[in-house]
């Protein structure tokens, strides 16, 4: 398929209604493109892209990615595979759905593109690195996963979706993308979802305490959601076929990160400190030198800045009369 046919067929965006999707639809639809979103609604919404639903050229599809394909996906000429439960809160108490969506979800897709020649990108994931014990993480640092731990499902899910990329490609060419997501956060987040952006908010402005799980002194990268759609938007168009990192290096603790809220939301939440996470990882910074140089991609948005706008969404769905969609 040459570039000229590649910009102008659909677009299949798997989990099109979760955070990350609704807004990569939404960049899309505003290219120019065609778009077809399929869901399961498992972590994501209709809701959520209910604002792009006057596009003519948007779909929305309730589909599991686990089964068959339905027959429109052949249509297309770029796929974003965003489909997998992201938070762990959700994908612990739904552990096989979670390593299936990620298994099956990525062979479907790769079955499709031997035929359809669409170019495939996958949303992988800072947690391939596990509790990393390289410090900030480049793609070819291996990881330290737990293949048994709690995390398992997840981390072990999008290590066999890379794998089986790689050796898919071994075998014939095909044209696939890999971008793994550093910790991102922004509007749309769900505000029962357990994440840590997400939870400090909702607790803030709800005036609850403030739950920090062990001593708070772990940390985590965090990238607005617009600056995450822009690197995969650049990694789609690129022509790098090995893994490349999309995060913001700069690196917080998660006591830094409360601090920020409770600041930016003038809140009086109290902190309250619960057990450490088993395997949760205890620093997370990417480098992000290859997405620089081979993508000329960098994030732009401050924490503060993306921190307020998140801050504002969520003052706006607390609001009486507003509440978020059921999970
Ligand atoms: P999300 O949970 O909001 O979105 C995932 C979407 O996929 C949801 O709409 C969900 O309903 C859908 N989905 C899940 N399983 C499915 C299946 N089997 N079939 C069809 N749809 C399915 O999460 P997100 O934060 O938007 O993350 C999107 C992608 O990016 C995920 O693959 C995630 O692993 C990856 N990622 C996200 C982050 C982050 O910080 N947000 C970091 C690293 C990687
Ligand atoms: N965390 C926390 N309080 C919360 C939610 C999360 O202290 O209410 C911590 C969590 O233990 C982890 C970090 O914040 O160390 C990031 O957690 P999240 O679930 O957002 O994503 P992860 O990076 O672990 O996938």
């Amino acid at each position: 398929m040459n570039k000229k046919e590649a910009d102008h067929g659909p677009v299949l965006v798997p989990g099109g209604a979760g955070f990350i999707g609704s807004h990569l639809c939404g960049c899309l639809l505003e290219q120019g493109h065609e778009v077809i979103a399929l869901d399961n609604f498992s972590t994501g919404h209709a809701g959520h892209v209910a604002h792009l639903r006057r596009h003519a050229r948007f779909r929305l599809i309730e589909h599991d990615l686990t089964r068959p394909l339905p027959a429109l996906a052949a249509r297309a000429t770029r796929i974003f595979n965003l489909a997998c439960p992201a938070s762990p809160a959700y994908y612990q108490q739904h552990p096989v759905q979670t390593a299936l969506s990620s298994a099956l979800g990525v062979w479907r897709l790769l079955e499709l593109v031997q035929t359809s020649g669409a170019r495939l990108l996958q949303a992988s994931t800072s947690e391939v690195y596990g509790d990393p014990q390289c410090h900030p993480q480049r793609e070819d640092y291996h990881g330290h996963v737990n293949p048994v731990g709690p995390r398992a499902c997840y981390d072990e899910g999008k290590r066999f979706a890379e794998a089986l990329m790689i050796s898919s490609l071994a075998e014939r060419p095909l044209s696939l993308r890999i971008a793994r997501l550093f910790n991102c956060y922004g509007p749309r987040l769900h505000e029962g979802d357990g994440r840590v952006v997400s939870n400090f908010i909702v607790q803030a402005l709800r005036g609850e305490p403030i739950t920090i799980h062990g001593d708070g002194m772990q940390t985590r990268s965090l990238c607005y959601v617009d600056d995450t759609v822009a690197g995969l938007l650049r990694l789609m168009d690129s022509a790098v076929e090995g893994p490349v990192n999309l995060g913001n290096p700069v690196e917080v603790t998660v006591l830094e990160l409360a601090d920020r809220v409770l600041s930016l939301t003038g809140s009086r939440s109290p902190l309250v400190y619960l057990p450490r996470q088993p395997d949760d990882p205890r620093r997370r910074r990417p480098d992000i030198s290859r997405a620089r140089a081979e993508l000329d991609w960098r994030p732009g948005v401050s924490l503060d800045d993306g921190l307020r706008e998140t801050v504002a969404y969520f003052r706006y769905r607390l609001d009486a009369g507003r509440r978020h969609f059921p999970m």
